[in-house]
């Protein structure tokens, strides 16, 4: 499994860190967790075509994990590209986004708009398609937000969506009953030491944070220096094997 960083920003873009987004290289298999920058670019700057994209995951309608969403959607709502159609999982209310991006559509052009394959996320595991099995956990972040387990090739990935200012008391511990070999987990709302008490005893192979607020981006290096195991701050365009 190949993890690449597209988008590593909480809220405002900062220069050269944009919106959350990450990608997933599963064999032949690719899935996008999160869209809160423009990914079309950086599929295109890695030679990747659209048609490849298996799923794409929304942990929460926020601007900053959805903001290349609409972009991503409109340029395969093109009669030349209907052959390309990703599982797009969303979280409820599905009715209202799809709503959304259908009134959008109509402000661009008149003509007949194409259908997507939609799936609404719920707790649990929500999506197997036999090589990736995806289990959704809700966040406190927002009245409608998820945690995503991710589970392929024998390993397992933990991607936080975000959190509320009180993480501690909304992660779901118990995925780390069993080994965690990634960790990535949001530093949009308080210091990075507070992954210090929720992996006080049951640690994951590595902890990647993402999602960062320039406000917090400081908390890292400090932590990192005094965890007990790896940190890496990740940033716009680091990509590694699990
Ligand atoms: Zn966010
Ligand atoms: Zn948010």
């Amino acid at each position: 499994m190949k993890i690449t960083f597209f988008g590593t920003s909480a809220a405002t873009p900062r220069k050269n860190r944009r919106n959350t987004s990450i990608f997933f290289e599963i064999g032949e298999r690719k899935y996008i967790f999160d869209m809160g920058c423009n990914v079309i670019e950086d599929l295109s700057n890695r030679g990747i075509d659209c048609e490849e994209i298996d799923a794409v995951f929304i942990s929460h309608m926020h601007g900053d994990h959805t903001g290349g969403l609409i972009p991503f959607l409109g340029n395969i709502d093109r009669p030349a590209l209907f052959h390309i159609d990703p599982l797009i999982c969303l979280p409820p209310p599905m009715e209202q986004t799809i709503d959304a991006y259908v009134a959008w559509r109509k402000c661009t052009s008149h003509r007949e708009q194409r259908t997507f394959r939609f799936q609404e996320i719920e707790p649990g595991t929500f999506y197997d398609d036999g090589i990736l099995k995806v289990t959704a956990y809700r966040t406190e972040h927002c009245w409608m937000s998820f945690a995503f387990l991710l589970e392929a090739e024998g390993k397992r990935v933990f991607f936080s969506g975000d959190f509320s200012r009180e993480p501690e008391k909304e992660f779901p511990y118990e995925i780390l009953e069993q080994p965690l070999d990634v960790a990535i987990c949001e530093l949009g709302h308080f210091p990075a030491e507070k992954y210090g008490i929720i992996f006080a005893e049951k640690k994951p192979k590595h902890l990647y944070i993402a999602h960062i607020s320039s406000r917090f981006l400081k908390t890292i290096p400090p932590f990192a220096e005094s965890a007990d195991f790896p940190v890496t701050g990740a940033y716009d365009g680091l990509e590694f094997e699990v």
